[in-house]
């Protein structure tokens, strides 16, 4: 089993980000993180970057519509998004981006607060699949994971990801 200390790529991320805004000369940027893991790794980028907007968080389940068909469909839940999003520039944290069908939902709730200058997207595991064209600007790690395989943060004293 492959296990990946989580503190260094958490480390370098805020690396990458910073540097990214800074080439982008964004200004005030605000961070929402998806529920539940993608809150805590946004916690974490929040703290170290010291951004000044209130973190926000998108709650986004999956449900089934279609037995005959096997297809995720995530549904967006009540979300708290403490800052004007218009003209602001977005920083959408998840732990793990798969099939791309979470960022799709969770850009289509922020769109519906108001225009972004631009959103960012960062997520700690980039793990292949997609099914929609969305890729993240900043990875923690990139694992090609087979069907079947998923990987899970645990901890806390070390944090790793495994894959299972
Ligand atoms: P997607 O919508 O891109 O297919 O899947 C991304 C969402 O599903 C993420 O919010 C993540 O929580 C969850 N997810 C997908 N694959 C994995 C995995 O291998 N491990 C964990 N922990 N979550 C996953
Ligand atoms: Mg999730």
């Amino acid at each position: 089993m492959t296990q990946t200390p989580v503190e260094p790529l958490l480390a370098q991320m805020a690396g990458d980000l910073s540097a990214l805004l800074e080439r982008r000369g964004v200004e005030d940027p605000a961070m929402v993180g998806i529920h539940t893991g993608g809150v805590w790794v946004a916690r974490e980028l929040h703290r170290s970057l010291g951004l000044e907007q209130p973190l926000g968080s998108l709650d986004i389940t999956f449900y089934r519509d279609d037995f005959t068909r096997i297809g995720l469909h995530p549904q967006v839940k009540p979300s708290d998004i403490p800052f004007s999003v218009d003209e602001r520039h977005i920083i959408l944290v998840d732990d793990v981006l798969h099939t791309g069908r979470t960022i799709r939902a969770a850009m289509n709730e922020i769109f519906d607060y108001g225009r972004p200058a631009s959103v960012i997207l960062a997520v700690l595991v980039e793990r292949g699949g997609r099914e929609l064209p969305i890729e993240a600007d900043v990875v923690g790690t990139r694992l090609q994971l087979v069907l079947g395989e998923h990987v899970k943060l645990t901890g806390p004293d070390p944090l790793v990801l495994e894959v299972h």
